[in-house]
């Protein structure tokens, strides 16, 4: 059986289990997730995060060094960061959108007087773009700051293409250094279907579906709202711009959708996704290994249409009118806010925390959405991989049709 097989079959069984288990009493599901689900869960967990820092690392070396023109590198920067600002734009317009059509804060029974919601800071936008260039980048690495790491491979790449023979011996050691984080992902992938079944069974267990309740309509809003970005721009873009076929992609970058979805952080399904764009979709590593490592970090799609929806929600659960501003305020804000956002679980809800304070929504309202909120990471967050590589297979098909055209 093919590893997506094997895959689809434990986001299905996962699911199943994760309902059963929400109704078997709460120290029963404890102690099978506290020595079953949560052990096996993590180490898949520990497993592939254990790979992304050496990953992002070596690739966007070489990568950058296969290129070699920097002018290349800056135009294919350009595509991307545009691709992914324009696309997490419309992600939140369709998440407002939507947010008005369904009205999901709309007559339910609020409970709005007892909430408290502590809230986090975000970092500021301008200290991120500073902070881009590391000052360590060994401390980058350690902490794992993806743009950080990303910004000093791209140094170290660019070196190695100038100065050419000079270091073929240590470009050579980045390959092999390549060759062995590959082998180690496959072996890691072998383990995916249980890590993946057991994190989601686990997510769905704790969650506990009587925590829907008033907020199915807000869960159905941000999630019909995932599923138009991801077959309606995603596909069109795909279709328009890369002249490919929407549906192979799904189809070939499915495993990584569903370990995104298991693991709810771009970050950690990093590998993967990287290597189902690379064997299944035919994207250039040099391009492969630098959009999505960036996109993992700045462009986060889905959870652009959870704030969207959150943002539209809470103003309707507090009976505040939002003004044409306020809209435009929460597209700005947002979009900016996922830039500088590393992504890993639950980071969604910190951000959407600067986006009301930015229109004085009560922050408060973050806590009505928490309970269900573990649910919505684990699709917003296969739509935040799904959006990466798109923008990947897009440049890559256009880069290839360019180099059919030169050599043709
Ligand atoms: N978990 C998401 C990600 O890693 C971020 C979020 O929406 O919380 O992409």
């Amino acid at each position: 059986m093919t590893l997506t097989k094997k895959i689809l079959i434990a986001l299905v069984l996962g699911v199943v289990a994760g309902i059963g288990l929400s109704f078997v009493p709460g120290d029963v599901f404890s102690a099978i997730d506290e020595y079953a689900l949560n052990p096996i869960g993590q180490l898949f967990l520990n497993l592939i995060m254990m790979l992304v820092v050496p990953i992002v690392f070596v690739s966007i070396v070489l990568g950058a060094a296969g290129l070699g023109d920097p002018l290349k590198l800056g135009k294919i920067g350009m595509q991307t960061i545009a691709f992914y600002l324009v696309t997490t734009a419309v992600a939140l317009s369709i998440g407002i959108g939507m947010g008005y059509l369904l009205e999901p804060g709309q007559g339910g029974n609020f409970p709005i007087g007892e909430n408290t919601y502590e809230e986090q800071s975000a970092p500021p936008i301008m200290d991120t773009l500073i902070n881009i260039i590391p000052e360590n980048p060994i401390k980058a690495m350690s902490s794992g700051d993806m743009l950080q790491i990303i910004a000093f491979a791209i140094f170290i790449g660019i070196a190695l293409a100038a100065l050419g023979d000079k270091t073929k011996r240590i470009h050579q050691l980045f390959e092999e250094a390549n060759d062995i984080l590959i082998f180690l992902v496959n072996l890691v992938m072998k383990t995916a279907p249980y890590g993946a079944f057991a994190l989601i069974a686990s997510a769905i267990g704790d969650a506990g579906l009587d925590a829907l309740g008033s907020m199915a309509m807000y869960m159905i809003t941000v999630i019909l709202s995932l599923i138009l970005h991801g077959a309606i721009t995603y596909s069109l873009a795909i279709w328009a711009l890369g002249k490919a076929n929407p549906l192979t992609f799904y189809k070939g970058f499915f495993p990584a959708m569903s370990v995104g979805f298991s693991t709810s952080s771009s970050s950690a399904t990093l590998p993967v996704s990287m290597k189902m764009a690379q064997d299944n979709l035919g994207v250039k590593k040099s391009i492969s290994s630098f959009v999505q490592p960036l996109g993992a970090t700045i462009n986060m799609d889905g959870t652009g249409i959870m704030q969207a929806v959150a943002t539209v929600f809470i103003s309707q659960v507090y009976a505040i009118d939002l003004g044409f501003s306020d809209i435009t305020i929460i597209i700005l804000t947002a979009t900016l806010a996922s830039i500088g956002t590393a992504g890993v679980p639950g980071v969604g809800l910190v951000m959407l925390a600067m986006v009301l304070n930015q229109i004085g929504l009560p922050v408060e309202g973050i806590a009505l959405i928490i309970g269900v909120d573990r649910l919505l990471d684990m699709m917003r967050t296969s739509l935040n991989i799904t959006g990466d590589a798109a923008c990947a297979y897009i440049i890559s098909e256009k880069d290839k049709r360019k180099e059919a055209k030169n050599t043709g």
